[in-house]
């Protein structure tokens, strides 16, 4: 049997790359190659009905052998972001005694203690690392290789017990398209898992809830010699909006539970000015009054410059998956129990972001999240 880390190894050196500007699915040529590869692969090892759709999704089951247990999903995502080279070159596999690590002496790039405290927990595992001019790709080629193994054990080991399994591969999860043509029905899962997480410990199930807000600001331009009580300068009323947001509830003063108003652009002269925000916060609520807040400090500035000066279009996006999974313990409940049965403590954490997991739980899929053993993202992942 090829080795987690082998199997890894070898999907990392593919370029999945996702591609914003492209709206086809997948919206690139190397995620087709790594769909076709993984449903051979599947066949290959055994798994039914093992297929790649027309748009990149692969799926595939293991049938029960066994009564009275739920058809399972694992799920985990081919695309990597579209950042660095999306392909790693010069994977390696290192054997961590603490320290920095030097990714690239050439380059003189390294993984460094103080950057990544994390680094602490991982002394005397084997990691693997890039050379640093690429991404890894862990995100989530580790899930992918975890469950392709998984499956390869599953179907080995007659000792196993199990209700039906049920995999899916999806693109284009980096641009926010993953579960767009995903086929719930046919996938035929219960509940699923996506295996798309950080630390080997984590579980999550609960996401942001996310809005979008544009601002625009319509002034008057007058010569600034003769502008006395008739300029509106719309870049400085964009600015006082900004200003009159709370201080502290932006991302680089909050964590865990707190929720934010981030400015993602602003740009304007006198006459026209835009900024746009995300709004987000696990507490729905606490999201809903986020708007209503934006929505009094346009009604302010409009009473202060004038009707229509300030025009505000807010729009929801994504929603916190523990609305559908806090009535479906059970399934977190169940990846604890794993976790604990493999010597490892379980910890819930919340995500300060989304997931696949969170649209196809409103899909009707229930889908928390459970972790991969990557960390920093881009570089590394411990084996
Ligand atoms: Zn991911």
């Amino acid at each position: 049997m090829e080795a987690v880390h082998e199997r890894f190894l070898r999907y990392v050196k593919m370029d999945t790359t996702s591609n914003e500007a492209n709206k086809q699915s997948p919206s690139s040529e190397g995620q087709m190659v790594l769909a076709r590869l993984l449903a051979q692969e599947l066949k290959d090892m055994g798994v039914t009905n093992a297929r790649a759709d027309e748009h990149g999704y692969v799926y595939g089951e293991i049938p029960a052998n066994c009564e009275d247990q739920p058809s399972i999903g694992l799920i985990a995502h081919m695309d990597t972001i579209d950042a660095v080279p999306g392909r790693s070159f010069n994977p390696r596999v290192v054997q961590y005694e603490g320290g920095d690590i030097c990714l690239n002496a050439e380059k003189d790039i390294k993984l460094s203690m103080d950057v990544f405290p994390e680094l602490a927990q991982k002394v005397g595992k084997r990691l693997i690392v890039t050379d640093g001019t690429t991404v890894l790709g862990a995100d989530d080629k580790a899930g992918v290789a975890e469950i392709m193994t998984a499956c390869e054990r599953i179907l080995q080991e007659d000792s196993i017990r199990h209700g039906k399994i049920c995999i899916g591969f999806t693109p284009d999860e980096e641009i926010g398209r993953g579960p767009n043509l995903f086929d719930v029905p046919g996938f035929g899962a219960d509940f699923a898992y996506t295996v798309d997480g950080g630390a080997i410990d984590e579980i999550e199930y609960e996401n942001f809830n996310a809005a979008s807000c544009k601002v625009t600001v319509h002034g008057r331009n007058i010569h600034p010699g003769r502008a006395k009580n008739k300029m509106k300068n719309a870049a400085r009323i964009v600015m006082e909006f900004n200003a009159m947001l709370p201080e502290a509830e932006k991302p680089e003063y909050t964590e865990g539970y707190e929720g934010f108003y981030h400015l993602t652009m602003v740009r304007g002269d006198e006459e026209n000015a835009f900024a746009v925000y995300i709004l987000r916060d696990h507490d729905r609520l606490k999201l809903e009054e986020r708007k209503a807040f934006i929505r009094r400090t346009a009604d302010f500035l409009n009473a202060r410059y004038g009707e229509g000066t300030v025009e505000v279009a807010l729009r929801d996006a994504y929603r916190n998956m523990r609305e559908v999974l806090e009535h479906r313990m059970d399934i977190v409940e169940r990846a604890k129990k794993a976790l604990a049965a493999n010597g490892v403590e379980p910890r819930c954490v919340p995500i300060r972001g989304g997931t696949d997991g969170a649209t196809l739980s409103f899909m009707g899929l229930p889908c928390p999240n459970v972790g991969t053993g990557a960390a920093n993202g881009l570089s590394l992942i411990h084996i």
